[in-house]
């Protein structure tokens, strides 16, 4: 029966949320848009299969199709990223990183992680997450002036703290990570090196963004993110030999039971996509949209309004918009852009005097945009939408006059870039 006659009301949350997608502009750095194939795979048959296991160690029968894909998964990430160990199953980035401090820690050990208000993740060791519930966590955080990641601050902390295991990674923070700098200090205080990718692994992938694989321990990654595939994470290692096995029984049966395999199926297509010249294009644009949304929100009407970009610009696919020193907090620039059209996350920024609920920040990406098929022309375009709503939002001015003529020029945008044809219900 179609889902429209079986639950009317879900099938009318799928064409609502369809038509939000087409008729807004995306700019959750952390979102991005699977193509058709990948929505195919996830809503297939494979979401039957139990596979409690691995490829051809399976506590269930029936699984040598199954253990193709997961095979064909492994393979491929080892070929976009390098290393001689995959795990594919985690089912999504909290997971993964769950499993690896499993892996490399004991409940009660020291971690090392970027400060969460500096731009680290739930998981890196925040107070009522696992990481911060099981382990001894501590923090680097940016420089108070550059608002970077000081590696001599790294080496200060981790000389202080001893740590079990310091993480390389970020959720909002604009700027490439010195892997050889974190490996040396992890090799001179006697502590694996973790790298949390999960933001750049698009990047990384396409040879934009330096590798991490090479010189961290373990490496875990989402797969929805730059990638853009499905909802999910993997763990990468290039010391399979001592870690493969550690990392594969903190995944199962550590931290999960059976694997998604509709969703391993699915990341096997994504790591296919991620080595062909179209997806090398596409972290190109995304790197390039972050990069003219910089310039503009570094224009002098900008900056006249207070507002600013953490670490004045960007390396990756996102910004970091400062809002300390605007007459706009975190919220309304988020609500405000939200009217014009455009989908973006208020996010705290460095040494940010708000409150977490409100914050003096907006993380703004391109992954989605550039999926979309924007490149240069569209990004100035998107960048100057945002810059004139910013700037009328922090003197006042933004009306509904002025708010329609900026949902007209989303309007135009998103018309001219249709998203998932025929797909409605
Ligand atoms: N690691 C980092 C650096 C992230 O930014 C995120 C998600 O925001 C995650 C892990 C968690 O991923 P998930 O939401 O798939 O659990």
């Amino acid at each position: 029966m179609p889902l429209a006659q079986l639950d009317p009301e879900i099938a009318a949350v799928l064409d609502g949320e369809l038509a939000r997608q087409r008729g807004t502009l995306e700019m959750i750095a952390s979102e991005n848009f699977v193509p058709r194939a990948i929505l195919q795979v996830q809503g297939s048959v494979l979401t039957n299969k139990y596979a409690e296991g691995y490829p051809a160690k399976r506590y269930y029968g029936g699984c040598e199709v199954v253990d193709i894909a997961e095979s064909l998964a492994i393979e491929r990430a080892l070929a976009v990223f390098g290393g001689d160990y995959a795990n594919v199953q985690p089912h999504a980035g909290a997971q993964a990183n769950a499993a690896v401090l499993h892996a490399l820690a004991s409940p009660g050990d020291t971690i090392l992680g970027l400060a969460l208000p500096h731009g680290g993740h739930l998981t890196h060791g925040m107070r009522i997450n696992f990481s911060g519930r099981l382990y001894n966590a501590t923090a680097y955080g940016v420089d108070e002036t550059t608002h970077r990641i000081e590696m001599d601050q790294v080496r200060e902390a981790a000389l202080r703290e001893r740590p079990k295991v310091i993480i390389a990674g970020w959720s909002a923070y604009p700027r490439h990570l010195d892997f050889e700098a974190f490996r040396s200090i992890a090799d001179e205080v006697g502590a694996y090196l973790w790298t949390d990718m999960a933001h750049f692994a698009g990047l990384v992938a396409a040879g934009l963004h330096p590798n991490p694989v090479p010189h961290s321990d373990v490496v875990s990654t989402t797969v929805h993110k730059t990638i853009g595939g499905p909802r999910s994470g993997m763990i990468l290692s290039s010391r399979g030999e001592t870690l493969g096995k550690k990392l594969d029984s903190a995944v199962f049966p550590g931290q999960q039971g059976g694997p998604l395999m509709h969703v391993v199926a699915a990341k096997a297509v994504a790591m296919r996509i991620a080595q062909t010249d179209e997806f090398r294009d596409r972290q190109a644009r995304t790197i390039e949209g972050a990069a003219i949304l910089a310039q503009r929100l570094l224009a002098d009407d900008v900056r006249a309004a207070g507002i600013s970009l953490v670490t004045g610009g960007t390396d990756v696919h996102l910004v970091l918009v400062d809002l300390r020193e605007a007459a706009l907090d975190g919220q309304q620039a988020e609500d405000l852009l939200h009217a014009a059209g455009i989908t973006v996350n208020r996010n705290a920024v460095p040494f940010d005097p708000r409150p977490a609920r409100v914050t003096s920040g907006l993380r703004i990406g391109t992954p989605a945009l550039a999926t979309r098929g924007f490149g240069a022309a569209e990004f100035t375009e998107v960048a100057d939408i945002i810059a004139t709503a910013l700037v009328a939002g922090a003197a006042g001015r933004a009306d509904d006059d002025l708010l329609a003529g900026l949902r007209a020029r989303v309007a135009a945008l998103t018309e001219a870039f249709p998203l998932y044809d025929g797909l409605e219900q």
